[in-house]
């Protein structure tokens, strides 16, 4: 086997490539996560269309992409780990930043381990650790994703996460980010908090450096983007 294979396959007969994508900027595409790109025979993708743009923004040719998004995930992974053990070289990409991270991904990353596949990932951004780096916020932290939408489950949600004594960091669709800011405030009353929108894109925006802050400034207006917001430690 050429070096480079060896390298690559690492003792292994077969091999997953988890690849981050960029959240905005094109430019962090890394010399890694290129070649990876380029050299994968089949992606398994969230969306067929927008990984087709991204090849195309990259000016690679595109390979066969497999849709591969949480209502078909259970359906087709089984298929996607054949063709790993045949010895296809597969890449997994969400629709941006890190696949698993309020993604699809793990499902089939399982799934190639329990197969004996090489699992490798090939780090990019990811809105939560791009949006905690920027906040000043020190120590851990919790990524808990989207909240529940409503109703007792979020309430429980919130307490929990209220009460985990670490900086605490949410997706949010900008529609739902003013509510989500007042339901905060008054389950965890005033804490640090920004809100990161746009991420390293042209408009990217830092609202705070409060709950209070957050709730004043974004009152009247309305929100576009998309955002992440991190609390801190009270
Ligand atoms: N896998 C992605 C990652 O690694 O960050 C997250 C996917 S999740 C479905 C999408 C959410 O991530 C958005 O609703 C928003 O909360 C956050 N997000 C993604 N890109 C962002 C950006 N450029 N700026 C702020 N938030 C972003």
């Amino acid at each position: 086997m050429h070096n480079k294979e060896a390298e690559r396959m690492n003792g292994y007969n077969a091999l997953l490539q988890v690849v981050g994508t960029p959240i905005g900027n094109l430019q962090d595409v890394s010399p890694r996560v290129m070649e990876a790109l380029r050299e994968a025979e089949v992606v398994a993708c969230e969306d067929t269309r927008r990984c087709g743009q991204l090849y195309k923004l990259l000016a690679i040719k595109t390979p066969k992409l497999v849709s591969f998004y949480k209502e078909v995930e259970h359906r087709r992974v089984e298929a996607l780990v054949v063709q790993l053990l045949e010895g296809t070289r597969m890449v997994l990409v969400s629709d941006a930043g890190m696949p698993g991270i309020s993604d699809p991904g793990a499902v089939l990353v399982a799934a190639a381990r329990a197969a004996g596949v090489r699992v490798e990932v090939i780090p990019g951004p990811c809105a939560a650790t791009v949006a905690v780096a920027g906040s000043g916020f020190e120590g851990g932290f919790v990524m808990a994703g989207f909240l529940p939408r409503k109703g007792k489950e979020r309430r429980a949600r919130l307490e929990q996460l209220g009460a985990c004594g670490e900086t605490v960091v949410l997706y949010e669709s900008p529609f739902r980010a003013k509510d989500t800011v007042a339901d905060l405030l008054k389950a965890w009353g005033n804490r640090p908090a920004w809100l990161a929108r746009e991420l390293t894109k042209l408009h990217e925006e830092w609202v705070g450096p409060d709950l209070q802050g957050l709730a004043d400034k974004l009152a009247g207006r309305g929100l576009k983007g998309e955002c992440v917001l991190v609390i801190g430690k009270q």
